[in-house]
């Protein structure tokens, strides 16, 4: 989770100064050290991101559907941006909201912004049982009735929406991203912007089911890593076709241009923080989620030992 806010409403968590201070590779302070920042959270309990083992997590009946506000809007996304981290969405403010699914009250969505690697199709930063996807995008939430100033002190002022990405045969949203793609040509150096048009949120997410959730509470995944968020790890990815995500994919729209050209892009990714310790910390699931494979397996054996017996 980045959060590189550019209005100056939330200008209290923006710090240009602070985004050359860390780094992923390359700098004095890789994300081992990113905890000895000054003011940094980076070394605490409840760091994200972690590994969801499926097999652990609890259903949680409180876990109701979301309530989604303008996230089908073709005004709310009001630019791309190159922050040198990741590429990042501002959204207009006070336009896009987000509702239930657990969360208590209503959260306000402020950007989204994306983590990948150039290496092995591997960079979001959630694992699913220990499996890393080509990408995540993160959609970032601020919780309204708090004062701006006063988020990072709850732990529960941010919410961050986390999908990830994969690369399929039959991408059939490629047609949205291939729209938003095609900006990326123009915001090849940090600090670079341009307008948006003509997509929605929902364009982007496309048929991921949003009743299939985990939930657990962590922190921002880069410097100061607060520990102010309720997490949501959408578990369905959303599919874009391979070729605009693969390597060899040479046109400018190609996902992934930015992620693989290294003259125009050198120096953000691999843009994943690594997996913390969850210690003690629980991970629920909304109702609709499947439960993972052992568990159905147990439930077969212990039906066809119990047929036996009785
Ligand atoms: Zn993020």
């Amino acid at each position: 989770v980045f959060l590189h806010v550019s209005t100056s409403f939330w200008s209290c968590f923006s710090s240009s100064a602070l985004a050359n201070l860390w780094c992923y590779s390359g700098c004095g302070h890789t994300p081992e050290h990113w905890e000895a920042l000054d003011e940094s959270h980076c070394g605490g309990q409840k760091q994200s991101p972690i590994d969801i083992v499926t097999s652990v997590v609890t259903i949680d009946p409180n876990l109701g559907n979301f309530t989604f506000v303008n996230f089908s809007s073709q005004s709310a996304i009001k630019n791309i941006t190159n922050n040198g981290h990741s590429v990042q969405c501002d959204i207009e403010v006070d336009m896009v909201e987000v509702s239930g699914g657990g969360l208590d009250g209503e959260y306000s969505v402020l950007q989204f912004h994306f983590h990948w690697d150039v290496a092995n199709n591997s960079g979001s930063e959630h694992t699913l049982d220990g499996h890393r996807y080509p990408m995540e995008m993160h959609i970032v939430t601020a919780k309204k009735g708090i004062l701006p100033n006063e988020t990072l002190n709850h732990n529960d002022g941010l919410a961050v929406l986390g999908f990830f990405i994969d690369a399929t045969e039959d991408g059939n949203i490629s047609a949205p991203w291939e729209t938003f793609t095609s900006y990326l040509k123009d915001i090849p150096e940090e600090g670079l912007s341009v307008k948006v048009d003509n997509i929605t949120i929902d364009d982007l997410i496309g048929n991921v089911d949003r009743t299939k959730f985990y939930r657990y509470m962590g922190s921002l995944t880069t410097p100061y890593c607060n520990q102010a968020v309720v997490w949501t790890i959408f578990q369905e990815p959303i599919k874009v076709h391979k070729d605009l995500q693969s390597p060899d994919f040479t046109t400018e729209k190609a996902l992934m241009y930015l992620m693989y050209s290294e003259k125009q892009y050198n120096g953000i990714a691999p843009n994943y923080r690594p997996i913390q310790p969850l210690n003690g910390r629980n991970i629920t699931a909304s109702p609709a989620t499947p439960p993972p494979h052992q568990v159905v397996l147990i439930f077969i054996t212990s039906s066809f030992f119990s047929s036996k017996l009785s």
